[in-house]
C-alpha cells in the first residue's frame, strides 16, 4: 500500500508554519518576493533518504526560516512511489556498465503526486507547473551551483530537488520534467542528499527576512555587483560602517574578533583604529589579496576600480 509522501521536517514539530497557513498571514516583509501570493518559499525533496535531511535543516538559520514561516520543506520518500513488494526504485542500465540506475516510473510518480506535469506535448499533467516553480536534477553533470543561480532560485515560490543515487537517473525523467541539471562543483557525491542541502542553504537565505541583517547576505564572497548594491543599499546600517564597499564578485576579507591577541598573533592594528574609511580600504584590499591568491579566475568578471587594479598591480610585483 502506498503511504504516500511524508513530511519529515514537519514545521509544527518546532513550532513553525507551513506556507498554507502563512497565506492567510499579512506578509511579514516587503521586497522582490511580495508580489508572490504567499511570501513562503516551498522546497520539495525526493529522496530515498529522508532521514539525511533531519538535523540539517533543524539547526541555525534554515530551522528559524521555517518557524517563522517565511520557508517550508518537504521531503518525499521515492520509495513510496514503488509498488512491488521490495520497493524497488534501481534497476540495471541499459548498455551494460557499473552500477544501478534510478528507475524512471517512481520518479515520475512522485513528481505527478507534487503537481509537476511532464513537459512532453500531449502528456498528463502539461500546463500544470506555475510559473514560480522550478524542477532541478541534482547531477555531477549539471551546471555549476553559484551565488547568481542561489539568487535567482530565492526569487521563486517553490523549488522541487530529485536526488540521484547510484550511478544517476534515467535521463527520461530530466528530458521529461525538469527544469535544470544543477552540480554542486567538480567532484562526484554518492548521492544528491548533500547537494540539495546546499542548494536550499545558499537560497533560502537569501529570501528577504531570513538573515537578521539584509545586508550581510550581499556583502560577502561572491556579493552582488557594487551597482546592485548601491541601487538596493543606499545607507549604512545604523551608522557602522559597510562591512564592504560591495562585494563586487570578489571574497571576503579576514574577519577578526576578540581576544585582539591569539596564538602570538595580534589583529590588524587598522582594525583597532576606529578609522572607518582606513578600515574599508584595508578590508578591500585584503579581499583583493584572497581573491588573487585562492580564486583568481573571479577577477576576470569583478567590478574594479581604477584604486583596485593599483592594488593589484603592487600585490602581484610582491609575489
Ligand atoms: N555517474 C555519475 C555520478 C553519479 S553519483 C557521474 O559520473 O556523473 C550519484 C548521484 O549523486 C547523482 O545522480 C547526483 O544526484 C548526485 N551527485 C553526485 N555528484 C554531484 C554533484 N557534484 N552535484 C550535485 N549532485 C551530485
Amino acid at each position: 500500500m502506498r503511504q504516500g509522501s511524508k513530511d519529515l521536517i514537519e514545521p509544527k514539530s518546532h513550532g513553525g508554519v507551513s506556507c498554507r497557513e502563512q497565506e492567510n498571514r499579512e506578509p511579514v516583509w516587503q521586497g522582490k518576493r511580495a508580489l508572490l501570493s504567499s511570501g513562503c518559499m516551498r522546497f520539495d525533496i525526493v529522496t530515498i533518504f529522508p532521514g539525511f535531511f533531519e538535523s540539517v535543516f533543524a539547526q541555525g538559520i534554515v530551522r528559524r526560516a521555517q518557524t517563522s514561516g517565511l520557508i517550508e520543506i518537504r521531503m518525499h520518500d521515492l520509495r513510496d512511489f514503488a509498488h512491488d513488494r521490495h520497493r524497488t526504485v534501481d534497476d540495471r542500465p541499459f548498455g551494460g556498465g557499473e552500477g544501478m540506475v534510478l528507475k524512471p516510473e517512481p520518479l515520475a510518480e512522485a513528481l505527478e503526486s507534487l503537481g509537476i506535469g511532464s513537459k512532453k506535448a500531449g502528456a498528463k499533467g502539461l500546463g500544470t507547473r506555475d510559473v514560480g516553480t522550478r524542477v532541478i536534477l541534482l547531477s555531477a553533470q549539471g551546471r555549476v551551483f553559484t551565488q547568481a543561480v542561489a539568487r535567482e532560485l530565492a526569487t521563486l515560490e517553490r523549488v522541487v530537488l530529485i536526488c540521484g543515487r547510484y550511478e544517476g537517473v534515467d535521463e527520461r525523467i530530466n528530458e521529461l520534467y525538469c527544469d535544470m541539471e544543477l552540480s554542486i562543483g567538480d567532484y562526484v557525491l554518492s548521492g544528491g542528499e548533500p547537494a540539495a542541502a546546499v542548494v536550499v542553504d545558499a537560497a533560502m537565505r537569501l529570501i528577504p527576512g531570513v538573515l537578521g541583517n539584509e545586508a550581510s547576505g550581499v556583502y560577502e564572497s561572491f556579493g552582488a555587483p557594487d551597482d546592485e548594491i548601491a541601487a538596493e543599499i543606499d545607507v549604512d546600517v545604523d551608522g557602522v560602517p559597510r562591512s564592504q564597499h560591495g562585494a563586487g564578485g570578489l571574497l571576503d576579507y579576514p574577519h577578526y574578533t576578540r581576544p585582539a591577541e591569539f596564538g602570538g598573533l595580534e589583529t590588524p592594528k587598522v582594525l583597532m583604529n576606529g578609522d572607518h574609511a582606513q578600515i574599508r580600504r584595508w578590508r578591500r584590499e585584503q579581499q583583493l589579496k584572497k581573491t588573487l591568491e585562492n580564486r583568481p579566475d573571479l577577477l576576470e568578471r569583478a567590478a574594479l576600480s581604477a584604486e583596485d587594479r593599483r592594488t593589484l598591480e603592487a600585490l602581484e610585483k610582491d609575489e
